[in-house]
């Protein structure tokens, strides 16, 4: 895919912003917290580096093996085993080992649905017996359908509690699961499809959307008359959408299900047998099929919602004190690792809402966390500035006092974003998680353990325990303190990625090409003073002006910080003079009319607060800008906005393709 932009060198990168606030966590929180100060984590850090072994032992013990491991992990860069020789089911670890514990009633899902008829909310409650009923019961029929161990599974469903059934069934019976987001289109799921090599979908005749039914099972059709390979689709009754179903080939959950067995013993997997196929977000380029396997992804995925969120487990005598909520889709990645995977074993209610976060009204979630008295909201910084956008009112028409920790995941939260997060949501009192992770990491690698961590605006702190991460040159090399520098992690980790599905090559010169012997994340970042890491945005995007390389996310928090902008993108365009000119494509809090005096102000607001050399060249506004379906700025399709360029890059994750149409029109 060609992509001309002026390139930085990635090597390094210069910071141009200062951040002072610093909030340590409160002490009440600190005091019921699993690690509840800065030395207990940094003693707990420094073991869980020099002899990770050990560490993720420990944590493995908790969970249950069919077989124990013989060997932690072996590695040979870029290829690592964990848990060497052992025998598990990810499905077994979410469920049978809560009703085996006397805990079958205790609540797994909480899930709300999108539409509220008669004004009513539609809520289910389902226990982890339930669950694990249901699940069972699929897995036959998965299994009645002629899907083995190893057969890659395609599910496309919208976000009802079947949703987990089939990704648990596929996990109970070693079929391994490519979800794809219920907002892609007919050619993303042949693509998908084809990659995969899956000969069976799983889908529904819809899922409520602002009101409305997405024709899942008519672009599953559509998807399907340009491949042949899949054999078997299973329909799942939502919307009483109307649908045309093919005989032989598509088969109605609820008809399939009626008559399965409740029992489906769970295949004992090996600690390495694959556990699912994910595309990576398509930011930076054509979506990768990351690889995750079974032993290494469930240890660290329960690891790290245990302790990120500060979950407290429920018991045989009680309902878990937490409510946790978090808003990704499950199609992505923190969907996978943080409503499912990592929030079962942890014995903790995980909360599913199906629709959007403004249907009825801009006020639903805070109705949801009013309703289920929620204790930890984990959501992303483009839903963050979408609320500060829509103001408070909606948010003081109900009681969000029950949270006590909130997260925050997907791309950089700008300071101001942050500020207000913790102001209007948190109250002042509820530490702030800002996780730094990837499809291919699986879980948590940089973010504050929120007991211990003194947080600051904008930075995700410091490394989760086992956690090597280290901001250096291509030769390998740390930078010096708070120079910008490329995000490396030195060792293996539990739940890293195991490859790009059929396609060697192209992880090794992703990942495993840049800097001898580290992985690399792909965002550039520094370290401060007092070792925390600020992402500073994508290496593809550095912008190098007249010899500094910047970061966009330093220039986008500028923009965020001046009272009249809700968001901001910034890229290079050439540029007659200076060769490379800041663009930055701007859009307004609510009322807010774009004027050239506006343009001016901001242009000036951003020297002021950055100095002369970030100070845009262009200030342009727009309604919104374009984002993959996950909700991340696409700055590769803005950089050839600015310079005025055909597109010709991939453009399948794209969320809303007349916002370019419109940007292009502009220019
Ligand atoms: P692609 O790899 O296809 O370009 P993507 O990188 O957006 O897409 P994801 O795996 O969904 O795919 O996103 C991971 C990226 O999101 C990280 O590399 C980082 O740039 C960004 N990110 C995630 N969380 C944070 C965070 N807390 N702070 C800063 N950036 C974050
Ligand atoms: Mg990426």
């Amino acid at each position: 895919m060609a992509d001309t932009q002026p390139k930085g060198d990635a090597e390094s990168m210069e910071s141009v912003l200062h951040e002072e606030r610093k909030f340590p966590p409160p002490p009440a929180f600190a005091a019921q917290a699993h690690v509840k100060s800065l030395d207990e984590y940094e003693t707990l850090h420094k073991e869980s580096v020099d002899n990770p072994e050990k560490f993720w032992a420990e944590q493995a013990a908790d969970l249950h093996w069919f077989q124990k491991w013989d060997r932690v992990l072996e590695w040979d860069l870029p290829d690592a085993k964990w848990f060497v020789g052992a025998k598990t089911n990810l499905a077994y670890n979410c469920l049978d080992r809560q009703v085996e514990a006397g805990l079958g009633d205790r609540t797994a899902i909480i899930w709300e649905g999108e539409p509220t008829p008669g004004g009513q909310p539609e809520v289910r409650r389902i226990s982890y017996k339930q669950l694990l009923d249901d699940v069972s019961r699929f897995a036959n029929v998965l299994k009645d359908l002629g899907v083995k161990k190893g057969d890659v599974v395609t599910i496309y469903m919208p976000m009802v509690p079947e949703l987990a059934v089939a990704m648990l069934a596929c996990a109970r019976i070693g079929a391994p699961h490519s979800i794809i987001f219920g907002g892609f289109s007919a050619s993303a799921i042949r693509d998908r499809v084809e990659d995969g090599q899956s000969k069976i979908i799983i889908t529904a005749d819809g899922g409520w959307r602002r009101g409305k039914p997405v024709p899942l099972k008519e672009n599953v059709d559509e998807a399907l008359t340009m491949t042949d390979r899949v054999e078997k689709v299973v329909v799942l009754e939502r919307c009483q959408n109307p649908v045309t179903m093919k005989e032989g080939r598509d088969h109605w959950w609820h008809e399939c299900a009626a008559d399965a067995s409740a029992d489906c013993p769970a295949e004992h997997m090996d600690a390495e047998d694959l556990l699912f196929i994910l595309y990576t977000s398509g930011s930076t380029g054509k979506p990768k099929g990351i690889m995750h396997t079974t032993a290494g992804y469930m240890v660290y995925t329960a690891t790290t919602a245990g302790i990120t969120f500060d979950l407290k487990p429920a018991t045989a005598q009680a309902e878990s004190p937490d409510v946790y909520w978090c808003t990704a889709d499950i199609g992505w990645i923190t969907g996978h690792s943080y409503i499912i995977y990592g929030l079962l074993p942890n014995r903790v209610p995980t909360l599913m809402y199906e629709g959007a976060p403004d249907t009825p009204d801009k006020d639903r979630f805070w109705d949801i966390i009013e309703r289920h008295k929620v204790t930890k909201f984990y959501t992303a910084p483009t839903a963050i500035r979408a609320f500060m956008k829509w103001g408070s009112e909606h948010i003081d028409k109900h009681d969000i006092s029950s949270l006590q920790l909130l997260g925050t995941v997907g791309e950089p939260i700008n300071p101001e974003a942050w500020m207000w997060y913790h102001q209007t949501i948190g109250n002042e009192k509820c530490p702030i998680v800002d996780t730094w992770w990837q499809t291919e990491t699986g879980g948590h690698m940089l973010t504050p353990v929120p007991g211990a961590t003194t947080t600051v605006p904008g930075s995700c702190t410091r490394p989760f325990f086992g956690i090597d991460a280290a901001v250096v040159n291509s030769e390998g090399d740390e930078m010096p303190t708070n120079a910008g520098g490329i995000l490396v992690i030195r060792k293996p980790w539990p739940s890293m990625l195991r490859g790009i599905y059929g396609n060697r090559q192209r992880f090794i010169d992703t990942y495993w090409s840049k800097v001898e012997g580290y992985y690399t994340a792909g965002d550039g970042a520094r370290k401060d003073q007092d070792g925390n890491f600020w992402i500073m945005g994508r290496i593809d995007d550095v912008i190098v002006v007249a010899g500094h390389n910047l970061g966009t996310m330093e220039v986008e928090s500028a923009l965020v910080s001046h009272p009249a902008v809700a968001e901001a993108a910034v890229v290079g365009f050439p540029h007659e003079i200076k060769g490379t000119g800041i663009a930055s494509f701007v859009t307004l809090r609510g009322g807010v009319e774009g004027t050239d005096q506006l343009v001016e102000e901001i242009r000036d607001h951003v020297a002021h607060e950055l100095g002369p050399i970030s100070k845009p060249d262009l200030v342009r506004f727009t309604d919104a800008l374009p984002k993959t379906r996950s909700g991340k700025i696409m700055r590769r399709l803005l950089r050839d906005i600015a310079a005025g360029r055909e597109i010709t890059q991939d453009m399948t994750t794209l969320e809303d393709v007349s916002i370019l149409a419109k940007l292009q029109g502009q220019g």
